[in-house]
């Protein structure tokens, strides 16, 4: 048993630590207000060779691990969540199913520029009538010729407005009634594709959600991303690491509420004492840290099983569903310990009480979570 990050791991995490706190913390207010997508955060990340990190150098990768992956989503969290599900869903979302299934050609094509940052990553797999029954996916992929003509829609994608491409899932056939889900690369400039970014959200407000609606979109066969027919298997695959995303970013938004609450309880007086000295303050501050504590070290160990290649499934579905459901939990009690002030934008807290909400919906709700823990431990 070793807990210490390694060297290069702990130099990432002081890179990102610093870079977040001098370059993404003090904007992060305004982007919420302005709902601005971080546009000069993410050239930053480009130079600083982030955009890729845990991908091959032969892609212009970082060659970089899971847990630096999450240690990236984690502190670029704790300065702004929106930066940080950016971020999350651009890797675990839009690069890893390239690099997962996409061939040589595709991965050089495909996945590079997502590397380099000139794309940012996406994923399309949510639709109108088809979200935790993700297999209930409407979208078509009709034969035609050398091409895949594609008709059909998706909601709530993160990055597709700033994405070259995406991987969506549609169905390419029926074999013996049974829907053929296929995973295909689509070009976001496609003649037909329309990217809508018109959501009024809760929160993660600085993050670019998008409505794609696919209206005979013609795409070659040789945008087929994987295994005909393993579409929907492979997109599985993907969301038990993007789980890992999800779970890094509910530490850092609970990191984050957390250490405001603690130095604003040392600040304020009440009835001559600072709220630090109240018993009931120091027992949620306590209750706080060490649920803190907890989901890290299981982001951390879901992230290093992968990095081993074992079996992570289960792990990522616990680290996603304990985090985020603390880091809820965490910013309510952040907010409470701000009392009226924590009701305020300037203060922060409920802004992160807003984005941490998305944690517990989005790459599988909690219900899902458990649904999948239940049947890994053979209920
Ligand atoms: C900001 C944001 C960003 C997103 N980004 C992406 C993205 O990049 N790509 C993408 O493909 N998707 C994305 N999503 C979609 C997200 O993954 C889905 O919203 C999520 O999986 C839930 O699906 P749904 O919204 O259709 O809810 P539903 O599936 O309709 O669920 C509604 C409720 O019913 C419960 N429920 C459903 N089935 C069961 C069951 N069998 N047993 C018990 N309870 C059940 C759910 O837990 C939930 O509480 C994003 C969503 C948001 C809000």
């Amino acid at each position: 048993m070793n807990f210490d990050l390694t060297e290069e791991q702990q130099m990432i995490q002081k890179m990102i630590r610093e870079f977040s706190a001098d370059k993404v913390a003090p904007g992060a207010v305004e982007r919420d207000r302005m709902k601005a997508f971080p546009v000069e955060v993410f050239k930053e990340l480009s130079e600083m060779g982030l955009m890729g990190l845990p991908f091959s150098e032969a892609y212009s990768g970082g060659g970089g691990d899971t847990i630096s992956f999450a240690i990236v989503t984690e502190e670029l969290s704790r300065a702004c969540a929106s930066t940080g599900i950016t971020y999350s869903a651009h890797i675990s979302l839009g690069g890893a199913p390239l690099h997962l299934f996409g061939t040589e050609e595709q991965k050089e094509k495909y996945l590079t520029p997502i590397c380099t940052g000139e794309s940012f990553g996406a994923f399309g797999l949510t639709e109108p009538n088809a979200g935790s029954d993700a297999g209930g996916t409407q979208t078509t992929a009709k034969e035609d010729g050398d091409d895949f003509v594609i008709n059909g829609s998706k909601v709530y994608i993160t990055n597709a407005s700033h994405a070259k491409h995406l991987a969506i899932t549609a169905i390419t056939g029926n074999e013996g009634g049974k829907k053929e889900i296929s995973a295909i690369i689509v070009p976001t400039d496609a003649e037909g594709f329309t990217v809508i970014d018109n959501y009024e959200k809760m929160g993660l407000n600085a993050s670019n959600t998008t409505e794609l609606v696919l209206d005979n979109v013609r795409v070659p066969k040789e945008n087929l991303l994987g295994k005909r027919g393993n579409g929907f298997k492979q997109f599985l695959v993907t969301l038990d690491g993007g789980r890992i995303g999800i779970g890094a970013m509910a530490v850092g938004i609970a990191q984050a509420a957390y250490e405001r609450a603690l130095q604003y309880s040392k600040e304020r007086k009440q009835f001559g004492k600072t709220l630090s000295q109240f018993q009931v303050t120091q027992f949620k501050l306590a209750d706080m840290a060490m649920k803190i504590e907890l989901a890290r070290n299981m982001v951390y160990k879901a992230a290093w099983l992968k990095d081993e290649g074992r079996p992570f499934t289960k792990e990522a579905a616990m680290c996603k569903l304990y985090a985020s459901e603390i880091a809820m939990e965490v910013a309510n009690e952040a907010v409470q310990i701000h009392g009226g002030y924590g009701y305020m934008r300037e203060y922060e807290v409920e802004r992160m009480m807003r984005d941490a909400k998305l944690l517990e919906i989005g790459e599988g709700t909690s219900e899902i979570q458990r649904m999948v823990i239940s049947k890994l431990i053979g209920c």
